[in-house]
């Protein structure tokens, strides 16, 4: 069976972003793939992060992945920080990595530039990721579209290192979905959803009450237009919408764009809301049963053994090519 990887990092409360463009992918492979599932919770501190808030953000998230549709039976789940090799791959991978093509990461560009205390990890965490990814030899990697460039850049670490040592590494692949690989920020649709917002006025938490989903979808920026089509270009509001609708009910842009050609934009707003409401609201249904049980920890217990066990070998095996210690 071929192997997919997907991670959330614990940074801010999960969103509908994070379930479009990760939770649902993994959940859509799950049957054919051997999936794993984990909290990058060492990526979130690469941002200033409260200790008690982040312990809790850790078991909610993997309590959001189940509610999501995570079977546990079917797929690995586990937490970064309860496997010390992925650090260590981390830091073969660093030295395996030059600096001029760390410093062309969009993402890091785009966080430096708005941040104050820029940490070296925040710099060098897309290297990280490739470890997490290159440990257990993922064919796979779901992500949204502002992640590709991170994958391709484990693409290339992997490759120039099999190159230079021997075969080793899984060359893994991004697969991005073709409706929905980047969900908008309702209040500003050209920049995107996402969980380290300040406000988290235009982002739709998986833990919002229906109320606030409600207002924050029927305040949605739009245009003046009163047409429903979609156009990303002219129309980024109106064609946001459009993609959460179409991801969420499974339809194609060119069935909802239909659907929806008659309506103003009120009555529009108020089914796209209808919909998100009614997906989030079974998400926290189960949600709430799960928090409070003692499911999370058996879970966690289990996928940490057979992560650790695969990439002790794995590490073993670079340490050995790269000439380190007695490996
Ligand atoms: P942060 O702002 O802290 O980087 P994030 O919202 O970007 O948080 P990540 O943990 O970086 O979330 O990303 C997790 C996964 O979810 C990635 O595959 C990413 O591409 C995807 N994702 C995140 N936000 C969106 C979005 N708005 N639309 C589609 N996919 C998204
Ligand atoms: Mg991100």
């Amino acid at each position: 069976m071929k192997r997919i990887l997907t991670g959330l990092k614990p940074s801010g409360e999960l969103t509908l972003g994070s379930l479009i463009g990760g939770i649902k992918q993994t959940v859509l492979y799950q049957d054919e793939y051997d999936s794993f599932i984990f909290v990058p919770d060492m990526h979130a501190i690469t941002v200033s992060q409260d200790p008690k808030e982040l312990r809790e953000r850790i078991y909610k998230n993997v309590a959001l992945y189940l509610a999501s549709g995570i079977d546990p039976n079917k797929n690995t789940i586990y937490l970064q920080s309860e496997n010390l090799y992925h650090a260590n791959l981390s830091w073969v991978l660093e030295c395996t990595t030059y600096m001029g093509e760390a410093s062309r990461m969009t993402q890091y560009k785009d966080k430096a530039s708005k941040g104050e205390n820029v940490t070296v990890g925040l710099f060098t965490y897309p290297i990280l990721m490739a470890a997490d990814i290159l440990l257990y030899d993922a064919e796979y990697v779901p992500v949204g579209i502002d992640q590709k460039q991170h994958v391709e850049l484990a693409r290339n670490i992997a490759d120039r290192f099999n190159k230079r040592y021997g075969d080793t590494f899984t060359i893994p692949e991004p697969l991005i979905p073709k409706v929905g690989a980047k969900i908008m920020d309702l209040q500003d649709p050209t920049k995107k959803m996402s969980k380290s917002d300040e406000t988290y006025k235009g982002v739709i938490l998986l833990l919002d009450s229906e109320k606030d989903i409600r207002k924050k979808i029927m305040s949605a920026v739009t245009d003046s237009e009163g047409k429903i089509y979609y156009d990303v270009q002219n129309k980024p509001g109106i064609s946001n919408l459009l993609t959460i609708y179409s991801s969420l009910k499974e339809v194609t842009i060119e069935e909802a764009s239909e659907h929806f050609k008659d309506y103003n934009y009120g009555n529009f707003k108020k089914e796209v809301a209808d919909v998100v409401v009614e997906v989030i609201m079974a998400i926290q249904k189960k949600y709430n049963d799960l928090i409070s049980s003692n499911q999370i920890e058996e879970i966690l217990d289990k996928g940490s053994k057979r992560t650790n066990a695969l990439a002790e070998q794995k590490l073993k095996e670079v340490f050995h090519k790269v000439g380190l210690g007695r490996y």
